[in-house]
């Protein structure tokens, strides 16, 4: 593929985060632990109060100083005096026919990034936003085609998910219905390109005492960047999903351009060791149907090949088009065809379901349709 510089990792450099965790320089949204006892000590109150506070905040969601009841009102006070609460804010909420939610959210600096709920029977799935905009250039995504513009801190993260337990009435943490079962780092963004930031807001996401969001309920999608795979599993230990989307290097060169850094063979080797693999947690392995390119018989038992000494599930995903798209997706009969041979070779196979069509809630959608009626506004 000519035109795609590969996707180096150390470009382009982020700017600075503002302090603490980005969702504000002043809110305590995404400060972990130790960020919240800082706070404390800064503000001259006991070390308990750190404690007290991880529970308004993260188990009891609370949204103003004034609400936790168990801390004195002149601790209060002073708290409201030095921080806030603040979680990004939802430019645009949307709710499709099928219960699918959408929300662009602003960030104080204009940035903006999509989140995504998706309710199922058996559970509910937030799609959050690890960056705005990506430095991947997956040919077939459309957020590759929008300009790169920066990474989330750990509080734009985490303060996705809290927006979005605000919004269904989700709090607290240890309801037995929740909504918000499982959290996929699938919105926009390579996770692993802002790993500080996605390692903190999982940590804070995680915590039992807070948010409370079971490690085997967090899903982290990555195209593949090797060495900090290693890392996560070691320190994470949270469900890898892997964006394969071809058998071979030529094809993957072409459509996922990380691939010319770290190659598909170097990819499975890393998946193999991933922290945590067995039987009972597999790799999810994205595969994108993209009518006449990755889609094939041979591909489908290359596939079946490939993963057969990993504890592996295969997602196929019908390619979703935007406007000038290079590519089609799959037929029905196409993607059949290639899931029965999967299964056929023993894999674990699933299709994925298109949710929310009626208000584009796939992959980089909401964000172009927000950028075109902003752009016709003008004209
Ligand atoms: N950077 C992460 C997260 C990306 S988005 C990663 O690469 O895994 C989550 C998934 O949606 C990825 O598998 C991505 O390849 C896929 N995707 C992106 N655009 C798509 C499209 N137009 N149709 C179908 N899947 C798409």
């Amino acid at each position: 593929m000519d035109g795609i510089a590969p996707a180096r990792q150390d470009e382009p450099a982020p700017p600075p985060i503002p302090a603490g965790n980005g969702a504000g320089p002043l809110s305590l949204v995404g400060a972990d632990m130790a960020g919240i006892g800082e706070a404390v000590r800064a503000l001259g109150e006991p070390a308990f109060r750190a404690k007290q506070l991880r529970h308004w905040i993260y188990h009891r969601g609370a949204r103003s100083f004034e609400e936790m009841t168990s801390i004195s009102r002149a601790a209060r006070a002073k708290l409201a005096e030095r921080y806030t609460l603040d979680r990004p804010v939802p430019a645009e909420a949307q709710v499709s026919a099928d219960g699918t939610r959408k929300w662009l959210l602003r960030f104080p600096d204009a940035a903006e990034a999509e989140m995504v709920f998706i309710p199922e029977e058996d559970r509910g799935t937030l799609c959050i936003s690890s960056q705005v905009g990506c430095t991947l250039n997956c040919r077939f995504c459309h957020t590759g085609t929008q300009p790169w513009v920066r990474n989330l801190g750990a509080g734009e993260i985490v303060g996705q998910l809290m927006l979005a337990r605000d919004a269904l009435d989700d709090w607290p943490s240890a309801r037995l219905d929740r909504r918000i079962t499982n959290v996929v780092l699938m919105g926009m963004g390579e996770p692993l390109y802002n790993y500080d930031n996605v390692a903190r807001a999982v940590r804070i996401m995680i915590d039992g005492d807070g948010i409370a969001i079971s490690r085997r309920k967090l899903t982290l999608s990555t195209a593949g960047v090797v060495p900090v795979m290693r890392q996560c599993g070691e320190e994470l230990g949270v469900n890898l999903a892997v964006s394969l989307h071809a058998v071979t290097d030529a094809i993957r060169d072409e459509i996922v351009p990380l691939n010319r850094r770290w190659p598909i063979a170097e990819l499975l080797d890393a998946c193999r060791t991933y922290g945590g693999v067995n039987n009972a947690r597999r790799i999810t392995f994205e595969y994108v149907m993209l009518r006449g390119v990755n889609d094939s018989d041979a591909d489908a038992r290359e596939l079946v090949r490939l993963l057969k000494d990993i504890p592996a599930k295969i997602n196929l995903i019908p390619f979703n088009p935007w406007p000038g798209a290079p590519y089609e997706c799959s037929s029905q009969n196409r993607i059949r065809a290639f899931m029965t041979i999967c299964l056929d070779g023993g894999l674990t196979c699933t299709v994925r379901t298109p949710r929310g069509r009626d208000i584009m809630a796939a992959c980089g959608q909401l964000k172009s349709a927000s950028e075109r009626k902003r752009a016709g506004a003008r004209v």
